[in-house]
């Protein structure tokens, strides 16, 4: 059965969902929804509308002759981000080598894919029935937000409290570990308006530039030793992703550095920040630290002027640490690998935000196999043993989880 799983996670990792664009989804729906058929599962596909050129279509299957209590999801996104460079082997070939399988999208997160489909399908065929619903889905975007695919599911009530108790998302947070949650997101956009003049005579105007970098130098002055001082309780992995942060995505000021130069003094400066906040963080607070910052620096100088937007926000979500599903989970992991799992959250969000924060499911969290440095890498891939691991565990903690009957 591994060299099944195996082959199908590289018919996965051979359909380059390339995300952006969105390339290849209505394939790879396809695909997975054809598998899910064929292990005895009804199947729907679900269209996004207002993506014509680049369909969003994600697919979710229910085994078939199962009560509809209690109720277990597994998830996996199949947009993959773009190859970008240093390969030594064809990103999207399937190659597999000295135990693993190499590809964009291997290890985030097609193997996680694969080893749930196969984690069932076994149980199936050691002719056990569980005594439960089992949904898989594949969904599209998780890269880009998720808003086509898991949320959109919420939001349509294909995974919801009504309906679902668990939710298990087979990112790649290592095999061996158990993931109850993320940290929460917070982009905004800040301008800086100035004064045209001319470049020889900056005298006469006011540099939008020169009052974005009074901004960025009271954030690094006045934020940055406020944030140092704050620690979650969330087992965030790495440990020094327990403190909240904050980056400069982008800024831009001043004519196009790639055209023609004209002497002029920057009238307006825009940049982007990536603000990251635990769980301990009122959205409200994180907020208003930013905007007093920006109103002290204009109660000084007159002419400090700025315009501020919200971006997007993602809250934090944590699932109970002594909640069934992650107990159980555990004890899977454990029985598979011989050691206790260490429970970690994550340092960037995934779709656990739209099963709790949109469906409303209190019990979700992210297991799979796959190694979560090796994500977005270069010779991206998963190890196979790891998948089968992972599959054994998953199958352990569906039975435990939904009995047997
Ligand atoms: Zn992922």
């Amino acid at each position: 059965m591994t060299a099944e799983m195996v082959a199908f996670a590289r018919q996965l990792v051979a359909i380059p969902t390339v995300n952006p664009p969105g390339d290849n989804y209505q394939a790879c729906a396809e695909l997975l929804g054809n598998q899910l058929a064929k292990f005895d599962y009804e199947v729907a596909h679900v269209n996004v509308e207002g993506f014509a050129d680049y369909p969003r279509v994600n697919v979710i299957g229910e085994l078939r002759n199962s009560p509809a209590h209690p109720r277990l999801h597994f998830n996996g996104h199949f947009d993959v981000v773009p190859a970008g460079d240093g390969w030594t082997v064809d990103p999207f070939g399937g190659i597999v080598r000295d135990g693993k399988l190499f590809g964009r999208g291997s290890t985030d997160q097609k193997a996680g894919i694969a080893a749930s489909l196969f984690a069932v399908e076994a149980i199936r065929r050691a002719g056990v029935r569980v005594a439960g619903a089992v949904e898989q889905s594949g969904t599209v975007d998780e890269e880009s937000g998720g808003f086509a695919g898991m949320a959109y599911l919420a939001e349509q009530g294909y995974v919801s409290r009504d309906r679902t108790d668990f939710v298990i998302i087979t990112e790649p947070l290592n095999v061996d570990r158990v993931c109850l949650g993320h940290r929460g997101v917070y982009w905004f956009e800040v301008a800086t308006l100035g004064r045209v003049a001319h470049g020889s005579m900056p005298f006469l105007g006011i540099s939008a530039i020169g009052k974005m970098a009074d901004f960025i130098s009271a954030l690094e002055r006045e934020l940055q030793p406020v944030l140092s001082t704050r620690a979650t309780s969330m087992p965030v992995e790495p440990p020094a992703a327990r403190r909240p942060s904050i980056n400069i995505n982008s800024i831009s000021g001043g004519q196009p550095a790639s055209g023609f130069q004209t002497p002029c003094v920057a009238d307006r400066c825009e940049a982007i920040f990536d603000r990251r906040f635990l769980i301990e963080e009122p959205i409200q607070e994180v907020r208003g630290e930013i905007r007093a910052i920006l109103d002290s620096l204009a109660a000084r100088d007159p002419d400090f002027r700025y315009e501020m937007k919200d971006l997007m926000t993602v809250h934090p979500v944590l699932t109970d640490a002594k909640s069934r599903l992650v107990t159980t989970m555990s004890g899977a992991v454990r029985d598979v690998l011989g050691a206790d799992p260490p429970l970690i959250a994550s340092p960037g969000t995934y779709d656990q935000k739209h099963v709790m924060r949109l469906g409303h499911v209190d019990q979700c969290i992210a297991y799979g196999p796959g190694i979560l440095h090796l994500a977005h890498q270069p010779d991206e891939y998963c190890r196979i043993d790891h998948m089968v691991d992972a599959a054994k565990a998953m199958a352990l903690a569906a039975m435990r989880l939904l009995g047997t009957r």
